[in-house]
């Protein structure tokens, strides 16, 4: 194993921090020096070596500032440093958690941990030594948060080419890209008809339609969280629109399924109503600093238009 210099463990004993982290709390001892921000708190630990370092996230659009000063102490000062991000406000995603881990932190405290257990996870890290890989470039982990630009109905082909592309990419975690699942309607309910019931709120899920079946790939959502994920999708029940479903949820599963819609004959591809058509299929959103997130709006459930053949 090998040593490090003594002079750069100096501050191992040091704890930075955000001001929010301990809650009000004066600081717990001579080590600990509070900040009242995350770039006050970065700006003191570029010159740190091994000290703890500890950020605030207090909402989702912090996540790519923190990611890049994380990245940035992680690249710089190396691997002796402990580097911990304390969530603070509501859930962010599994994707962003990642992203903060792949940026080089040791650990991130969920919003939901008591003080006093935050205390415990601070203290499980003390002596650690960052041991996994962290890319130069920062770009590459950004990238592969959101690998799919794409929102709702595709066409058959865009969809087979889009979730194949992406069971070959080596930068997003093994079986965990996300579920796709086929449903088939309710007998009475034609699938051009339940795709105007099927709204993807989120960028990266899409959907199309073939062979009497609406086949939806859900990016990054992970099986327990399938049918969440369709309550949010969907305005009404999922069992009263369909009466059968099929799930994939790992790479092999389906990057096999993949190629078994490849090979269906383009006879049975099914075209979206000309009003669901309509929807911009781009994803425009993007996670900007300002960022807030937006109340759901209502939806109108469409009637099947005149002269829509039957
Ligand atoms: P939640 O709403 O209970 O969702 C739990 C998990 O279900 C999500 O975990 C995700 O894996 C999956 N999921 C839910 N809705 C969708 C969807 O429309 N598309 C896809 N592909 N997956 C979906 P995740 O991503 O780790 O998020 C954790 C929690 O963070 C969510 O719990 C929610 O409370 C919050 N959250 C994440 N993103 C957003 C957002 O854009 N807006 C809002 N309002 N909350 C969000
Ligand atoms: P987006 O990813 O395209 O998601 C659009 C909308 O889908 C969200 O609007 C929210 O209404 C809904 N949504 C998506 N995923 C979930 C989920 O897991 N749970 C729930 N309950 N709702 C979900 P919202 O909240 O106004 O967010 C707008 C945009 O801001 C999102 O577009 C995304 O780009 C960004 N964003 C919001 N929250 C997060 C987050 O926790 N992490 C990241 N990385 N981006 C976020």
């Amino acid at each position: 194993q090998q040593e490090i210099a003594p002079q750069s463990r100096n501050d191992e004993r040091r704890v930075l921090s955000h001001l929010s982290v301990l809650e009000g709390a004066p600081p717990l001892s001579e080590n600990w020096s509070l900040f009242d921000s995350n770039d006050a708190l970065f700006t003191e630990a570029r010159q740190a070596q091994a000290a703890t370092v500890i950020f605030a996230l207090s909402s989702n659009s912090q996540v790519e500032s923190v990611a890049r000063q994380i990245h940035a102490l992680r690249r710089q000062r190396g691997s002796a440093m402990k580097i911990i991000v304390r969530e603070s406000q509501g859930s962010v995603r599994a994707t962003d958690e990642r992203l903060l881990l792949g940026c080089g932190a040791n650990i991130v405290i969920p919003w939901n941990a008591p003080l006093s257990r935050c205390l415990t996870l601070i203290e499980s890290v003390q002596g650690q030594t960052f041991s996994r890989q962290v890319p130069q470039e920062i770009a590459i982990l950004l990238e592969s948060m959101q690998p799919l630009r794409l929102r709702g109905y595709q066409p058959w082909e865009t969809f087979c080419d889009s979730v194949g592309a992406l069971m070959n990419n080596t930068l997003l975690p093994k079986d965990g890209k996300g579920v796709l699942v086929a449903l088939r309607p309710v007998p009475g309910i034609r699938i051009e008809q339940a795709l105007t019931l099927c709204r993807p709120p989120r960028a990266g899920d899409i959907v199309t339609l073939g062979e009497n079946r609406l086949v939806l790939f859900l990016s990054f959502c992970r099986i327990p969280d399938l049918d969440t994920a369709l309550k949010h999708i969907f305005p009404l029940p999922v069992a009263d629109i369909f009466s059968n479903r099929m799930v994939w949820y790992e790479d092999a599963q389906i990057a096999a399924e993949i190629v078994q819609m490849r090979a269906m004959q383009p006879e049975k591809w099914s075209k979206p109503l000309k009003m669901t058509a309509d929807v911009a299929p781009v994803a425009s959103q993007r996670h900007d600093d300002n960022a807030r997130r937006r109340v759901p709006t209502l939806i109108t459930l469409l009637s099947e238009p005149e002269g829509e053949p039957r």
